[in-house]
């Protein structure tokens, strides 16, 4: 039967696959496809994992001690019954078989579908033996963890030659959102997370239809049920019904006919009907991104969340060559147009494996939002901020290069960047190492940093405003937060106040200011932040396209004198929507 999930649409357009769900197993599962040639392999790897399970639980049998109560030894007879049992081996080798999972990702697939099997029995002793089979299958899990042929954790699929996938999970961490770029899903659905936590930034940087904070979707669909997600309403149908399948194939055609429409506007100049000119930026999470951000007709980078670099690494942490090696090839795929990195902004939620266990329970405990992240983690650690200093100053003598500190603040968060660049630059010097000139810029995403903005401009060349994060903190929403992600309000007043002032100050004295949060590849805010004064956008490349068809319909001045009622206003979305219908008619 055909159900539906709503969640909340991060990224747009139509998909339709089979899906596969990832189970957030106790144990770190790797997810790829094994190579045709690799499958009886495959088999042959779980075979032996499940052979080294059954002595262990053997061994611990015989070495039992008599005075042990003898429920303990009919547990590991049924432990030993589960490990053998035809539902978990011989399902779990026709995923291998079939869909080419590897053992680890097919033996958690197969615990899914057991698992639901388990939580519908009637019977509650019964029901209570699915925690015994999630023990035997992590034992299982384990085991082909310490086999050396075993591949990093999450290493997403690579290809394969069947159906579209689509990802189901009740969480994906935005390190593991990355490897999405190497693999075959063509959507994704989570339970948790918000439009503009990480998870969905880099979703929406994939450019596939994605659904988060779907709070059933983990529970109602299952393995292999072919799925629909509505990119645009935030909705998933499962198993819809033929006339269902036949409307969304049209929808997905004519996405897909507008997308090329949309490709030919790439090489068009950004300017607006009354001949503003406005500068379209790309936000990239890694150098390889900076070819699709070219392709896109972006004319620099805006914002590089160089973070994305320090992910993935088991706490192996980049040094100063390898990341000079990285931004430098940003610099030069972008052959000479201007590249912004952001300096790390870790924390919250992008922690990276090597925090302290100090830090780690902030993480999880207190509120991480609100804790050491971005420029706070980095002045707590002035060695590595000084070598990442270090790497953009070197990358700089190949391109123009502008270095981005996210979430100041405070005037000594300010004094502090200042001094730090100036030691980087000497040491530097010291090494006889060559650099260029870069511009210093700030985020303006902490409200106190934007209405303080003048004190702040003084020591900044330009500044960039997060809006997701100045958001977040303004209405005091956790951005990553489904429960309240009704009230992250782009709209309120408050929001856009700070806005207002922000680019309004910055233009007074003469720097330039931009908007690289989700705000400004969304659509439906060119015309109020145009009206605004904004004239540089950074975003995902694939926004680039949409946000230029709005603005090269736009009249700047006309906008302009819609803003003292739009900001009035104590519903400003319908107050720009009935100030924009009014100055159309009176056009015409
Ligand atoms: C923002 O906060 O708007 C921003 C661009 O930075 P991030 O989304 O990486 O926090
Ligand atoms: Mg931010």
């Amino acid at each position: 039967m055909s159900v539906q999930v709503f969640g909340t649409a991060v990224s747009r357009g139509v998909a339709i696959g089979r899906a596969v769900m990832v189970a957030s197993s106790r144990v770190d599962v790797a997810h790829y496809f094994v190579a045709p040639d690799r499958v009886d392999h495959e088999v042959c790897r779980l075979r032996q994992a499940r052979d080294a399970v059954a002595g262990e639980l053997l061994a611990l049998k015989r070495d039992m001690p008599a005075d042990v109560p003898h429920e303990l030894a009919a547990l590991l007879d049924v432990h030993l019954m589960m490990l053998h049992d035809d539902a978990l081996t011989d399902a779990t080798k026709a995923w291998i078989r079939e869909r080419r999972y590897n053992a680890e990702w097919a033996l958690s697939a197969q615990l899914e579908v057991l698992a639901r099997q388990f939580d519908d029995m009637e019977d509650a002793y019964l029901r209570e033996r699915k925690a015994d089979l999630e023990q035997v299958v992590e034992r299982v899990l384990r085991q082909l963890g310490r086999d050396p042929e075993a591949q990093p954790r999450s290493l997403l699929p690579e290809g394969n030659d069947g159906e579209p996938l689509v990802l189901v999970a009740n969480d994906v961490a935005p390190a593991d959102m990355m490897q999405f770029k190497r693999s075959v899903f063509t959507g994704f659905v989570t339970d948790v997370g918000g439009r503009t936590s990480h998870t969905a930034i880099v979703a929406r940087s994939l450019d596939i239809p994605a659904v988060v904070g779907a709070r059933e979707a983990s529970r109602m669909i299952r393995q292999d049920d072919l799925l629909v997600i509505d990119g645009d309403a935030g909705v998933v149908i499962v198993n819809p019904s033929d006339i269902v399948l036949e409307e969304y194939r049209f929808r997905q055609q004519q996405s897909e006919l507008e997308r090329a429409r949309l490709n030919r506007l790439r090489h068009t100049p950004a300017v607006t009907l009354d001949g503003q000119a406005v500068e379209l930026l790309a936000n990239i999470e890694s150098p390889g991104d900076a070819d699709a951000a070219l392709a896109a007709g972006a004319v620099g980078v805006g914002l590089f969340r160089s973070e994305f670099l320090f992910m993935n690494r088991g706490g192996n942490l980049p040094g100063e060559d390898e990341q000079f090696e990285a931004y430098r090839q940003a610099v030069l795929a972008m052959q000479g147009l201007p590249v912004t990195i952001r300096t790390v902004d870790i924390g919250a939620d992008k922690p990276i494996e090597r925090m302290s266990a100090q830090e780690q329970r902030h993480e999880h405990g207190l509120n991480p939002a609100l804790g050491l992240r971005a420029i706070r983690w980095s002045l707590s650690e002035p060695g590595m901020f000084r070598q990442q200093l270090r790497a953009i100053l070197r990358a700089s003598a190949f391109g123009k290069v502008r270095i981005l500190i996210p979430m100041v603040a405070h005037g000594s968060e300010v004094r502090a960047v200042l001094e730090a660049l100036q030691r980087a630059r000497q040491q530097l010097d010291d090494a006889g190492r060559a650099y260029g000139r870069v511009e210093l810029g700030a985020m303006i995403e902490v409200p106190a940093a934007a209405v303080v903005i003048d004190r702040f401009l003084a020591d900044f060349d330009f500044v960039s405003v997060g809006t997701n994060d100045l958001i977040q903190y303004t209405l005091a929403i956790d951005r990553a937060d489904d429960e309240v992600a009704h009230l992250y309000d782009p709209w309120h007043p408050a929001v856009l106040h700070l806005l207002h002032h922000t680019i309004s100050r910055a233009q007074a004295h003469g720097r330039s200011v931009c908007v690289c949060g989700e705000m400004a590849g969304d659509p439906a805010f060119t015309e109020l932040l145009l009206g605004m004064g904004l004239r540089s956008f950074s975003m995902h490349p694939a926004r680039i396209a949409s946000i230029k068809q709005k603005l090269l319909r736009a009249d700047t001045r006309q906008l302009a004198s819609l803003m003292p009622k739009v900001l009035a206003a104590e519903r400003a979305d319908a107050a720009m929507q009935q100030a924009l219908a009014d100055a159309g008619r009176s056009a015409t």
